[in-house]
């Protein structure tokens, strides 16, 4: 049997800095994420609601052959600044880098056995997956915690019918009585549930900025602040990102220094695909990015944005409209 010192180094050898291994015994956790479901907490995220929210269960609904599974985290905590965009996305789409990555390390393991590497594209529960390997615990902020790496990192899984040995407890959860994440949470979007904290994704930045199809509601809007694309306070404050480990990895580094708003709400289609093809922002679209650009500036009233919102309110999408007027009228 492949040994945990063979996977550590074959890890390095493909830039993924954390790497463990589980195996396929059905997740304790996924009781709670159908309760999570039926409470409406996913929001709109079909992907999570749907028929594949039962397939979480076990990972052999996805290989039926597979006997492990190997999480492996990168690290993307670049050394910059970003007002308005989540750091997740300063970079490359870590889709096609962790893909990368992890069919490189497949290249490394024997021959003869099942592979399916997951990269956000199959149901699996990946931090169940990612703490039952070792790699860390779920804070209260819902993220996977590491002790010495922090929450900055993606998560990528390869399922294979290879018989590797599994991490053998899960790490203990270590926010004691910290509450600093529920406390900074703008929108009050983390809450209490007994004794666990659950996102309300109905009231989360991230999920307003990233995946809902209509503008936030307005009593939501104020507290956008100056984001485009994602949130990131509940990481930021976390203690445990305090020495979180800075990376270099050029996937990672900001493609573009941060332009001022009004020259966002300027970018044709074309320009954004140049610009946004391959990074996380792709995924809203170009009107979905225009209409958070809107909001960001309703959200900082200048006289200087005006024009850049006349120009918005006069957009082809409804959404992008009504968020352009909406900024408009808190200039009034
Ligand atoms: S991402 Fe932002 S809005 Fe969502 S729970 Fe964290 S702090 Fe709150
Ligand atoms: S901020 Fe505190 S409570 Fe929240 S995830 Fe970090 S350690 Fe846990």
């Amino acid at each position: 049997m492949l040994t945990d010192a063979f996977l550590q180094d074959a890890a390095r050898r493909c830039a993924i800095d954390l790497i463990g291994v589980t195996d396929t015994a059905p997740l304790a956790d996924h009781p709670y994420y159908l309760d999570w479901v039926a409470r409406g907490h996913a929001a709109g995220m079909g992907y999570l609601t749907d028929h594949r929210a039962h397939k979480r269960a076990d990972v052999r609904e996805i290989l039926p052959s597979a006997q492990s599974v190997i999480v492996a985290a990168v690290l993307y905590n670049a050394p910059a600044q970003d007002p308005h965009l989540s750091r997740y996305a300063w970079g490359h789409d870590y889709h096609e880098v962790l893909r990368e990555r992890l069919e490189k390390l497949v290249a490394e393991l024997p021959a003869g056995y099942d592979y399916r590497v997951c990269v956000d594209t199959v149901p699996v529960l990946e931090r169940a997956l990612a703490r039952r390997a070792g790699l860390g615990w779920l804070g209260k902020n819902t993220c996977l915690i590491n002790q010495g790496a922090g929450s900055w990192f993606f998560l990528g899984e390869i399922l294979t019918s290879l018989p590797l040995p599994p991490n053998a407890q899960a790490p203990p959860d270590r926010c004691g009585s910290c509450t600093r994440c529920i406390d900074a949470c703008p929108t009050d979007a983390l809450v209490p549930l007994g004794d666990r904290w659950e996102l309300d994704s109905r009231l989360c930045i991230s999920y307003h900025t990233i995946e809902a199809k209509e503008p936030a509601p307005e009593p939501l809007r104020e507290h956008l602040g100056p984001l485009v694309f994602g949130c990131d306070i509940c990481q930021d404050v976390c203690p445990w990102n305090r020495r979180a480990p800075v990376t270099l990895d050029p996937d990672f580094q900001p493609a573009h220094a941060p332009p001022p708003l009004d020259q966002l709400a300027l970018l044709t289609e074309a320009e954004f695909r140049d610009r946004y093809r391959h990074t996380p922002l792709w995924r809203t679209k170009h009107r979905g990015f225009l209409r958070n650009v809107a909001i960001a500036m309703g959200n900082d009233p200048q006289k200087r944005y005006r024009p850049a919102l006349e120009y918005l309110a006069a957009n082809a999408d409804s959404h992008v409209r009504e968020a352009a007027a909406w900024a408009l009228s808190r200039d009034a």
